[in-house]
């Protein structure tokens, strides 16, 4: 393998070590993910907050079937004494009717409202029920999504492992002078070796002079493209 030949080689080697570092800062960010756990955190804020609400739905609801225990017990001791015979008094009489009207009223509107209240407990059921599933399908998949983010992690990193061992390998052996100059272009650059393609330059994409091909095909020397400055690699020689 001639230098020019391992330079060429190094060079694509750098080329997968850029993609793959490209590719590990867009896994490393992963948007999809951070989105599906935003999700996932406002669904359970969601969740718990409908449990919350089902809970003071409920203690309200005692509350009301307390009420109404005692406006029945009152209603009966009106009831009662209104017919029991021991109250004559007309306007006493008039009283406990209207104090057992009260509390029939009472009990009235306080059964609505149990009933309003055990309506809406029904559909927070239903809809905790749903969201509840939805937690625990996004969990799944989240999962999911972080084994198989760990997997493609692994599996990059032993990529730029590989690719960067390779690098070094490659380099160790080749002409420490010419590899500085390569470095040199690379840097300026982004590459600092292109191939000759029907008398064009990989790197710039410009014409090169004949005399400069044929000089290059030689591979007595180096050959600096003309337009960019990047060594040319004759592809065919
Ligand atoms: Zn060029």
């Amino acid at each position: 393998m001639s230098n020019l030949d391992r330079l060429w080689d190094i060079e694509k080697h750098y080329g997968n070590l850029d993609l793959y570092i490209k590719e590990l800062k867009v896994l490393d960010e992963n948007k999809e993910m951070h989105r599906m756990e935003n999700r996932y955190q406002a669904l359970k804020q969601t969740y718990e907050d409908l449990v919350v609400k089902k809970k003071e739905l409920k203690t309200n609801l005692r509350k009301l079937e307390q009420e109404v225990q005692i406006h029945e017990e009152k209603f009966k001791i009106a009831e009662k004494t209104l017919y029991n015979g021991s109250v004559t008094d007309l306007k006493q009489l008039e009283h406990l009717e209207k104090e057992k009207e009260y509390h029939f009223g009472s009990i009235d509107k306080l059964e609505d409202d149990i009933l309003e209240s055990l309506g809406t407990i029904e559909k927070l059921d239903i809809e905790i029920d749903k969201i509840s599933r939805d937690v625990l399908i996004l969990d799944n998949e989240l999962v999911e999504k972080k084994v198989e983010s760990d997997r493609l992690l692994s599996e990059l990193n032993d990529k730029i492992d590989k690719e960067k061992s390779t690098i070094e390998e490659l380099e160790n052996s080749c002409d420490e002078n010419l590899l500085g100059v390569y470095h040199g272009i690379r840097s300026r650059k982004g590459s600092g070796i292109a191939e000759i393609k029907n008398d064009v330059c990989g790197g710039c994409h410009m014409r090169i002079p004949e005399n400069i091909v044929e000089k290059a095909k030689l591979g007595k020397k180096i050959i600096n493209c003309e337009n960019c400055g990047r060594i040319l690699y004759p592809l065919q020689k």
